[in-house]
């Protein structure tokens, strides 16, 4: 590979990747499991704005109120917050987004940054879980931001802004679908299963 060359346009076999979840779907979870699986680094906006706000920093004191809340940060700072981490050269072999993109603008910024990048999405791996089941999960573990009226709004707002991605990316043909109604050890499976039939990916 040529010097001068975007960090992205790389590797062989570089997997980019995206999972596609409810809130209390189990994604942050599977995507610790299934990054470390295929060597490449999760990369969770959740993760990255909890420690903006644990850190006190600028982003963190901008982020704190609409976390809390259970809404959305703005679209422009996510693109900020992202297009900085995939600069990072650890994802230069790949990545497994997790959290991001989150809304259809997310989904339009995350495609052009990966083309700067000289890249492009491989595969989204959606893990489908019922209503019932997302709403147990949530309240039996009592974190303090998972009063149930948080939990039913993070719900809406997954409802109304993510969840037409599922439709955006089956439209592009990338849109792998994994039962997560089922123990860890056997959505992880199911999820590295989806993900063999991607070309180069598992
Ligand atoms: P998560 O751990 O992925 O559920 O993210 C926790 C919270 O961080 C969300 O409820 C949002 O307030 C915020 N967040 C994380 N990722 C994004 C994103 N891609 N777009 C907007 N807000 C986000």
């Amino acid at each position: 590979m040529g010097e001068g060359r975007s960090p992205q346009e790389r590797a062989p076999g570089a997997r980019r990747l995206v999972l596609l979840g409810a809130p209390n779907s189990g994604k942050g979870t599977q995507a610790a499991v299934v990054a470390e699986r295929l060597g490449v680094p999760a990369i969770s906006t959740g993760d990255m704005l909890r420690g903006a706000v644990a850190a006190g920093s600028e982003l963190g004191r901008r982020v704190k109120g609409v976390m809390d809340a259970g809404g959305l940060v703005d679209d422009a700072l996510m693109a900020e917050v992202v297009a900085d981490r995939l600069r990072q050269p650890d994802a230069r072999r790949g990545f497994l987004l997790d959290g991001y993109p989150r809304t259809l603008r997310q989904a339009q910024d995350c495609e052009r940054m990966l083309g700067e990048l000289g890249g492009r999405l491989d595969a989204v791996v959606l893990l489908e879980v019922p209503e019932e089941a997302l709403m147990k999960r949530a309240l039996g573990r009592g974190r303090a931001d998972d009063r149930a009226e948080v939990v039913r709004e993070r719900l809406r707002v997954y409802r109304e802004a993510t969840e037409p991605l599922v439709g955006y990316y089956r439209g592009r043909g990338l849109l792998r679908t994994v039962d997560g109604d089922q123990s860890i050890e056997t959505v992880t499976a199911s999820v590295l299963r989806a993900l063999e039939a991607v070309r180069g990916v598992a």
